[in-house]
């Protein structure tokens, strides 16, 4: 390990090892530190991403994917299961300990330097501006200079309080998860399910996302506001319990997942967040692997331009969330107000829209219908649903 990089990245996962290569790719010397032993592992995550997503940037590899999927099942509160076909679309169930690893070997192939069991207990300041960072590597403790860090250590980013970005999140935004992964079920293995409702997840939801031979991720994410007076884990144990008796719990993991706005000022002199640091998820689905991907990438790109300009000020790196917003960023916006407007469904009300949608022939149902339909008190809103669905 060097004592100086163009570019230090904290955290190694897929937002991290997106930057760490994009920016080596664009010509910079890079260092990726990541505190886990592993890249990959422990996993805390659903494992669920769409090929197209996936694409944006790499050739999805078949060890990548534990199970293709071709449809969702939404399943409302009193049972009614609404199943829709994905259009123009293959879903995937990952294997994120393979992918993860795979990402940080392309970031490593590019020319970045990796290192595990690099824990970042500190940023190196000059007045307004971040210097460096602090390491612990296996136990020996060493300063790095750098003229760009790139914060990816995902929710629970201290980078970016260091820093002082605002990363603060509502409690009702914070969704306290809990999953199991777990062997011996009967399960569809074509199609992810997703249990709406007050009675199976207030203010998100519980999935059963199959990885193919009697195996699945099932897990649950309440929003904060609820978790206070009943856990997530009772939630899922209750529904285990119901459900799947004889199933063999071989992993559990609990975690979190920030379903807010995006952070819309990720940057300060010499710094960039990325991923769940930047609060990148998409809050309707919690989900954060391709859109932290897409900030990665965004960030790498961005940072390479600025080392080859010589100029590293906030000034040069708001392109960073300039280029986000266009991106993602306003559709993350418009998918919060729909995740609010959702939020405030009564059980009744989800049973109808279930019983509504049923009525549309299988065949022409679609993610749209079941959006329009989710909608229905808030009419302007539809809006917003077609152009996230058409992706403008
Ligand atoms: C229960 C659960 C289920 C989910 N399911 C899905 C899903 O199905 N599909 C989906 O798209 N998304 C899902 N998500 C969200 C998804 O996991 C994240 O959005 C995604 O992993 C974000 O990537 P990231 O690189 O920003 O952060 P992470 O993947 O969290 O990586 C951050 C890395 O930084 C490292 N790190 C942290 N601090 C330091 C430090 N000080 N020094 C060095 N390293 C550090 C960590 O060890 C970690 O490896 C789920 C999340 C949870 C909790």
């Amino acid at each position: 390990m060097k004592s100086s990089y163009d570019v230090v990245v904290v955290g190694g996962g897929p937002a991290g090892s997106m930057a760490a290569w994009e920016a080596a790719k664009g010509g910079a010397s890079v260092c990726m530190l990541e505190k886990d032993r592993d890249i990959g592992y422990p996993v805390r995550c659903g494992e669920a991403a769409s090929d197209l997503g996936l694409r944006q940037f790499v050739e999805p590899k078949d060890s990548w994917i534990a199970k293709k999927i071709s449809g969702a099942v939404i399943v409302s509160p009193n049972e009614s299961k609404v199943h829709v076909k994905f259009a123009n679309e293959t879903g995937y169930i990952l294997n994120r300990r393979i992918f993860d690893y795979d990402l940080s070997r392309y970031a490593a192939n590019a020319g970045a330097e990796v290192y595990t069991k690099a824990y970042v207990k500190e940023l190196l300041k000059s007045e307004e501006t971040v210097t460096g960072v602090v390491v612990d590597h296996l136990g020996e403790e060493k300063k790095i200079s750098a003229k760009i860090i790139i914060g990816a250590d995902g929710l629970t980013s201290r980078i970016g309080r260091w820093a002082g970005i605002k990363t603060q999140i509502r409690m009702k935004d914070m969704e306290s998860c809990v999953q199991y992964s777990v062997s011996n079920i009967d399960v569809d293995p074509d199609n992810m399910i997703m249990y709406v409702g007050e009675n199976f997840a207030p203010g998100g939801y519980l999935w059963v996302f199959p990885k193919g031979d009697k195996f699945a991720n099932i897990g649950i994410g309440i929003s904060g506001k609820h978790s206070k007076y009943k856990s997530a884990k009772a939630y899922l144990d209750e529904f285990m319990a119901r459900e799947f008796p004889n199933a063999a719990i071989l992993t559990t993991m609990c975690g979190g997942v920030p379903c807010a706005k995006p952070i819309k000022h990720p940057i300060k002199n010499g710094i960039m967040l990325v991923g769940d640091a930047a609060h990148q998820v998409n809050p309707m689905t919690g989900g954060g692997i391709v859109s932290g991907m897409k900030g990665g990438w965004l960030a790498g790109q961005v940072a390479a331009d600025a080392i080859a300009k010589g100029d590293y000020s906030e000034k040069t790196l708001i392109a960073y969330p300039e280029k986000l917003r266009k991106d993602f960023g306003k559709n993350h916006e418009r998918f919060y107000k729909i995740k609010e407007a959702t939020a405030a469904l009564t059980m009744d009300e989800l049973n109808s829209i279930a019983e509504n949608v049923l009525k549309i022939p299988f065949e022409k149902r679609t993610l749209a219908s079941v959006f329009k339909a989710a909608v229905f008190k808030k009419p302007s809103l539809i809006i917003d649903v077609l152009k996230v669905l058409s992706g403008v």
